[in-house]
């Protein structure tokens, strides 16, 4: 049965393991996270099929199934399994993706790479995605695709299926022209978005900077610039817009531009974190830091999470205030990526030197001020470590969202804790009431971490009961509806 919701995004929504000789498909264990977020949706529609890539080294005849259905607690749907070699999947995914376009999506200019780049493979996968999808939607179907390494999948979709609705969403940031046009397959690409009828983003900022990046590429007409919801605008954020276009109009054809944040799941998280297992685990966390106040940071080891700034930050701090020596402690969560890629090697090298630089020079038998971690922490467990910290302290140079700043809050039904979180997480747009840091300002990181250190319960309270109003108000629900409104054409609520 054809699908009216198609959802096209890299990664398979299960884990397939191998259970006495036989495959078995298991949900992922957690509902938290993008992919069980995205398959709640096929609870809306009559019939839902997701595509993704699987590794085959015959793709011309895969040794699996194209298609199968799955039946879990999130309904029946199918899976669309398109074959491809791994020199495909490191071709248009680890290079292409991660080596041009991750850079220049996180405005880092110089860590950009283009001699790598194989652009008829990143083509030919692109074709191979629109193809599977378009095979698996209905008449009019909504096909949603996800991220930048399928870019190209909606211009294709549009010549192969001209009846469907197309929405396109950005987990990233996405820059302005000046930083874009760096890409020389800029105008493929952004033709390709353009046929499209939603583009969408996390902030009114990445919508602004499409609409910006469109109008220096093509000749489009814009809709008036409409004001931002007042709740997405901060005096003090760097990452606040005002006005935004919501239409492009290229070539006749409408692309409705949506800037949306992803939220979290406040119920899911909550009632998480109030468990009697998760507090005694945050208990036991306590007990086994002693009298210290404790600093939790979390991210994966990647140079846009800013983590060797941070950790420069905290050396200088106790550099600086001796009285600190043996009274805090810095757990620095940093997963690390499991590609052998040089860029992310370096930065692994860089975190764990500077981590033994500091526990070194400052450590004692009795105190460890710093504790790396880089394997990933079960979000069960990480609820505890949320529930446990003093001040999550999340600075990262260039962040699309930042879900770990919302499930932190998310978690502190107590309305206890202090989070610093970067301005230049997309996230900071609705949690002004954080202590602010410029990650690029020695000053400011040193400043906000201390401030943080000495903040008041009552000020913990105030802030922190108003972080809580606004990701309660932009949870995850209100990103669906949002959603929802674009797949079917009516305005979104900029
Ligand atoms: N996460 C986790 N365990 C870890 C570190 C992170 O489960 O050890 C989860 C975290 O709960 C969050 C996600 O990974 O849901 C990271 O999302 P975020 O938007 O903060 O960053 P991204 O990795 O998508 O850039």
């Amino acid at each position: 049965m054809p699908a009216d919701l198609v959802i096209v995004y890299h990664r398979q929504p299960y884990e397939e393991v191998e259970e006495g000789g036989k495959i078995v498909f298991k949900e992922n264990k957690s509902p938290n996270g993008i992919v069980p977020t995205l398959k709640g949706f096929f609870g809306r529609v009559e019939k839902g099929s997701w595509v993704a890539w699987k590794l085959s080294d015959t793709p011309a005849t895969p040794d699996f199934e194209r298609v199968v259905e799955i039946e879990d607690s999130y309904g029946k749907y199918s899976v669309s399994r398109l074959p491809l070699t791994e020199a495909q999947v490191k071709s248009f995914y680890h290079v292409t993706s991660k080596e041009a376009f991750w850079p220049i999506l996180h405005s880092f200019k110089e860590k950009y790479d283009y001699d790598p780049v194989d652009w008829p493979t990143f083509r030919e996968v692109n074709w191979a995605f629109a193809e599977a999808a378009a095979a698996e939607a209905a008449e009019g179907a909504v096909v949603w695709v996800h991220d930048y390494n399928l870019w190209l999948v909606p211009g294709y979709l549009r010549k192969l299926r001209p009846d469907l609705r197309i929405s396109f969403f950005h987990h990233t940031p996405f820059p302005s022209a000046d930083m874009f046009n760096v890409l020389p397959w800029r105008r493929e690409i952004v033709e390709s978005l353009l046929s499209a009828d939603v583009v969408g983003f996390h902030i009114p900022r990445y919508a602004a900077n499409f609409v910006g990046v469109a109008e220096s590429l093509f000749d489009i007409e814009t809709g008036p610039r409409q004001p931002v919801n007042p709740d997405f605008i901060k005096e003090h954020v760097a990452l606040s817009e005002r006005r935004v276009a919501e239409q492009i109009t290229y070539n006749g054809h409408d692309v409705y531009v949506q800037a949306s944040p992803v939220g979290v799941d406040l119920d899911y998280i909550q009632s998480k974190a109030g468990t009697d297992e998760t507090t005694r685990k945050a208990r036991q966390i306590r007990e086994d830091l002693g009298d210290v106040a404790m600093i939790l940071s979390v991210g994966r080891t990647d140079y846009t999470k800013g983590g060797s700034d941070q950790l420069m930050s905290f050396e200088r701090i106790l550099d600086e205030n001796p009285d600190l020596h043996g009274k805090v402690r810095l757990m620095h969560v940093s997963v690390s990526a499991n590609r052998n890629m040089t860029v992310y090697e370096g930065i692994q090298n860089e975190i764990e030197a500077t981590v033994g630089r500091i526990n070194g020079r400052f450590g004692s038998f009795d105190w460890t001020p710093v504790t790396l971690m880089s394997r990933a922490i079960p979000f069960d467990e990480l609820v505890a470590y949320y529930r446990a910290a003093d001040v999550a302290w999340i600075t990262p140079l260039a962040d699309g969202m930042n879900l770990v700043a919302k499930e932190f809050a998310a978690c502190r039904s107590d309305n206890r804790g202090a989070l610093v979180l970067s301005e230049f997480a997309g996230a900071a747009i609705e949690m002004g009431s954080a202590i602010l840091a410029n990650p690029f300002s020695h000053k400011s990181m040193d400043r906000a971490l201390l401030q943080a250190l000495n903040m008041s319960e009552e000020e913990q309270e105030h802030r922190m009961k108003h972080m809580r109003q606004t990701i309660a108000k932009y949870d995850i629900k209100a990103w669906a509806e949002d959603q929802m409104k674009g797949f079917s054409g009516k305005s979104g609520p900029l």
